[in-house]
């Protein structure tokens, strides 16, 4: 079976020989105080900045998910309350957890902007000139969820404060641990609010990584598959153009094909193409032949993602991750083709 889910989504071949050198090797067992461990930590930071150009001063942390990274922004970096200018199912669960730690009683005292760069759920995504647009016009801290295209796609890092990704999606890895990148300027927001009540407050979790140690028991098999894969891929910019690339191509071979007799009734859900996002491609259809579809390609050994939240049984999606290969994507083109 191959996969096109965009989370869980395909995980590099190659972590099979990492996670089984981990365990015959001893990392797993290492207490996450030792030296060996904070050597693995220490390395899997070095390679982030290297391998995604992320500038040296932004601190790197790992925590569990990105729904956690959520919670730490509302607890550790907001004073009064966020704004969430959200397009799809991913923002707007965000402002809901983030309501409940700090409650939109104020939103014009708002001193963090939330953002979805990537709205995994319908496949948009927020281009680098409305992030350009958003730091010209918002003071406070910028916090980016970038789940489902960090590692996938390059960005300008400095229009935000906050950035992470948990690793299922474009890291090609499994879930379990999550990439949480902040700014010095977010740094002393965190140090000038003082949160310090959680296992998870941010500048508990600083302090902690100061030494590439954790508050907890962390996911080091994670970390140590995160460092294996880091040192595997390409650098970010290789990366995003094989990735902007091959999402020109399945626009286009989308739109052609719904001219087709195969692709007949259905269509790409997003029409403005300044928002089409580059590492989820969503495609509407009826119930009946989105059904249709994704039953045809199980059968064919091909997995498409489901559609999420209020697109849940009119689309399917089709992952653009990094570990996807040029033979399976062509498969999938074929097996396009021959629907019907
Ligand atoms: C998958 C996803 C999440 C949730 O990630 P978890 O690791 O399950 O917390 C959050 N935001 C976006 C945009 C996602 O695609």
């Amino acid at each position: 079976m191959i996969t096109f889910y965009p989370g869980p989504s395909k995980v590099y071949p190659q972590v099979a020989d990492y996670a089984a050198e981990a365990v015959r090797s001893g990392i797993v067992s290492l207490n996450h105080r030792s030296p060996g461990f904070m050597d693995v930590v220490k390395e899997a930071i070095r390679l982030l900045h290297e391998k995604l150009a992320i500038p040296a001063d932004y601190h790197i942390a790992f925590v569990s998910s990105a729904t956690e990274c959520w919670e730490i922004v509302a607890q550790s970096l907001t004073a009064e309350t966020s704004l969430h200018p959200y397009a799809g199912a991913f923002g707007k669960k965000w402002a809901e957890y983030a309501y409940r730690i700090k409650p939109p009683v104020n939103l014009s005292e708002a001193d963090v902007l939330c953002l979805v760069q990537n709205e995994t759920s319908n496949g948009t995504q927020v281009s680098p000139a409305s992030l350009t647009q958003f730091r010209r016009e918002f003071s406070g801290i910028i916090a980016v969820d970038a789940v489902s295209s960090m590692a996938g796609i390059a960005y300008d890092w400095t229009l935000a404060d906050v950035w992470f990704a948990s690793v299922q999606k474009c890291f090609g890895l499994p879930a379990g641990l999550a990439v949480l990148i902040y700014s010095p300027n977010a740094l002393r927001q965190a140090e000038a609010i003082g949160e310090n009540e959680h296992y998870n407050s941010l500048l508990f979790i600083h302090e902690n990584f100061a030494k590439f140690q954790t508050p907890y028991t962390p996911n080091g098999l994670g970390i140590y598959l995160l460092m294996r894969v880091l040192d595997q891929v390409p650098p970010i910019a290789e990366v995003d153009t094989l990735t902007r690339k091959r999402a020109a191509d399945w626009y286009a071979c989308i739109n052609d094909w719904a001219g087709t007799p195969a692709g007949a009734g259905f269509k790409l859900l997003v029409d403005e193409v300044s928002v089409r996002s580059d590492t989820v491609i969503a495609i509407e259809g009826s119930e009946a032949q989105i059904k249709a579809i994704k039953t045809a390609a199980q059968q064919a050994g091909i997995l498409l993602g489901n559609g999420y939240g209020d697109w849940k049984n009119t689309t399917f999606r089709i992952a653009n991750f990094p570990a996807i290969t040029d033979p399976e994507i062509d498969q999938l083109r074929q097996f396009l083709r021959d629907f019907r």
